[in-house]
């Protein structure tokens, strides 16, 4: 069956029979313009009333045979199958499409159920096949869907007609309709809001172009908003310690809305899976140690897109004004004229030592925190930390960023200032990831923990009474499956998610075809597993295994017959069934039974 909308509006639509039947179809017809002749000995009395006013033709006499040869459209509504049949083979006979009610078998086309708010409508069809099943469905669908999708498809309509006079560029066009559509849809409740002007505008891309670029349609515009659409705009986002789900509501919204992106190595496992694709990628990663693109050409960089009028999101590890140099960015943007804005995200020093178990203010234990980086003051000439004063505050806990390599320096410092050497401390490599490492012991010991344990930058240190909670609170690294990093493709059982999340795997939700922004999450980190559901899910990611980051040893968690199948056929290593439901419960006991083999056959191999 091949869907269509008729525009019967002016046409010829010939109804045979007179009941309720055929009622409806006038109705239906009538609304939609159509020029509607009833043929039948008998009419009811709406019938006749409707003839009475001139909406409709009536013609009270039996169908004669050829007659629907005249019309667009063909309806048999009587109940003498001997006339409907004749209708239906004229129809056919004269090339004009034919409904004969209630009967497949004659009929050229069938009538789906609909619902209809304005102009938009919802068709629910079975091929004539069960029409009682589409008749409930219908009903379960009007109850979804409120009376304001109407308002909202009227609006829809305006904003594209708006953004087809001023933009040329289909793809900024498809970007600003994913962002009428992501802000106004709430699409897993079907509920629906209809926006403001003001709230559209902000939808526009930021050039404007075509021969009405100057003129807004929405009259109360400000100018500054203009200004700043126009002349591009630079936000300063926080993504967070790494956790995908730690980054704010807002940042998320930018990110997605962006024209270019501009990324720290830091925050390469926060990328939204669902950015554009067509967004510009620049990563200028830095790592500890290793400056690959200088602070300078950065500001460069995030000054020129923003001339060249781009929506920039500069993503920045943790916090963007905590140890990030954000102020310096922020400052040359400045400077250069360009309209910014910060946003802020959870910083390391309060969420790292969380994920690790340390509350980093406790009552009565610690009333203060201090956050420092070791790293500027062990530079000589710098502005340096009065350890002395850090070291003797028993009530406080003292958070260190990039302090992994001046360790021993900090701890002497500490120590010869009067700290106990007793205080408990950690140092937390990657923290509220599925890299999280963790090393926790007195102050004393901790340099040579550190080393003994190999923990490398990123890392954070924890030093004050407090750490010692760890013991008991480590909730995020004792989840038994914490360490499995897994690809799912995305739209799929949130249950699925939700039940891995819970047992402590970093859960990454990729759309298909893979998109640029999922490709630099998945290699941000070592892959263990991927969930595939159907075929189609194994052979779009079976492209993606040349990947950094993706292993042989990635195992394909498979869902049904068909993608096991289709992952062995391509070659992937590990396969494993799970077809037990729920999915999620089932999947989390296979990945730890796996867990439990793996480890099993390595304690053998080392012959322990
Ligand atoms: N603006 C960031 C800090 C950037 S400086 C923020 O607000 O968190 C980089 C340092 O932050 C790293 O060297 C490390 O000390 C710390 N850090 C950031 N993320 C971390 C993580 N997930 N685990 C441990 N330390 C982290």
């Amino acid at each position: 069956m091949y869907p269509v909308m008729l525009d019967v509006k002016g046409r010829s639509c010939l109804v045979v029979g007179g009941g309720g039947v055929a009622l409806r179809k006038v109705e239906g017809l009538l609304a939609e313009g159509g020029n509607v002749t009833v043929v039948s000995p008998e009419v009811t009395n709406p019938l006749e009333k409707l003839a009475d006013q001139g909406e409709i033709c009536l013609i009270q006499r039996a169908y004669r045979a050829g007659e629907v040869a005249e019309y667009a459209l063909g309806f048999a509504t009587t109940n003498d199958t001997a006339i409907n049949r004749q209708v239906y083979e004229d129809a056919v006979a004269a090339g004009v499409w034919v409904n004969v009610a209630d009967v497949p078998e004659l009929c050229t086309f069938y009538l789906p159920a609909r619902i209809k708010r304005g102009a938009l409508q919802l068709v629910i069809a079975s091929a004539g096949g069960a029409p009682f099943a589409v008749r409930r469905l219908r009903q379960v669908f009007d109850r979804l869907l409120g009376p304001e999708w109407s308002e909202w498809i009227e609006v829809a309509t305006r904003f594209r007609n708006t953004l087809r006079k001023r933009i040329a560029d289909p793809a900024k066009r498809e970007r600003s309709f994913d962002q009428f559509f992501s802000s106004t849809v709430d699409a897993r409740r079907l509920v629906v809001h209809v926006p403001g002007e003001k709230e559209m505008e902000a939808w526009l891309p930021g050039e404007r172009e075509g021969p009405e670029a100057r003129s807004s349609r929405w009259t109360d515009t400000s100018k500054s908003e203009e200004r700043q659409l126009a002349s591009g705009f630079v936000s300063l986002v926080g993504a967070g310690p790494g956790d995908a789900g730690l980054l704010t509501v807002r940042g998320r919204q930018r990110l997605v809305a962006a024209d270019a992106v501009v990324y720290d190595h830091l925050a390469e496992t926060v990328i939204p899976c669902d950015l554009r694709r067509d967004v510009e990628l620049h990563p200028v990663g830095k790592k500890a140690g290793y400056h690959p693109v200088p602070q300078e050409e950065i500001h460069n960089l995030l000054i020129r897109l923003a001339q060249q009028g781009k929506r920039v999101a500069r993503l920045k590890g943790g916090d963007p004004y905590v140890f990030g140099r954000g102020g310096e960015e922020a400052q040359a943007l400045h400077d250069a004229g360009i309209p910014f804005e910060v946003v802020p995200c959870v910083t390391a020093a309060t969420s790292v030592p969380g994920y690790a178990g340390i509350p980093i203010t406790h009552r009565q234990e610690v009333v203060t925190v201090s956050l420092v980086t070791a790293h500027e003051s062990s530079k000589e000439g710098g502005p340096q930390i009065r350890w002395d004063l850090l070291a003797r505050d028993r009530h406080s806990t003292l958070v260190g960023y990039m302090g992994v390599t001046s360790l021993p320096q900090t701890v002497e410092h500490l120590l010869a200032s009067g700290m106990d050497p007793e205080t408990p401390s950690a140092m937390i490599e990657r923290g509220t990831t599925s890299r999280q490492k963790v090393v926790r012991t007195r102050v004393a010991d901790l340099p040579e923990a550190v080393l003994r344990s190999g923990v490398r930058p990123p890392a954070l240190f924890v030093i004050g009474p407090s750490v010692r909670h760890a013991e008991e609170l480590d909730w995020f690294g004792s989840r038994p499956l914490h360490g499995e990093r897994i690809l799912i493709p995305s739209g799929g059982e949130e249950s699925v998610v939700d039940a891995l999340e819970l047992s402590g795997v970093e859960v990454i939700e990729v759309p298909l075809p893979v998109s640029p922004g999922a490709r630099i999450v998945v290699s941000a980190a070592p892959l263990t597993g991927c969930i595939f559901r159907t075929v189609y899910e194994v052979e779009a990611l079976d492209d993606e295994r040349d990947l950094r980051n993706w292993g042989s040893e990635v195992v394909a968690f498979c869902l049904s017959k068909g993608a096991t199948a289709k992952a062995r056929n391509l070659g992937w290593a590990c396969v494993e069934e799970v077809f037990d439901e729920p999915a999620g419960v089932a999947l989390v006991k296979r990945i730890g039974n796996r867990r439990v083999e793996v480890q099993r056959n390595s304690r053998m191999e080392w012959g322990s």
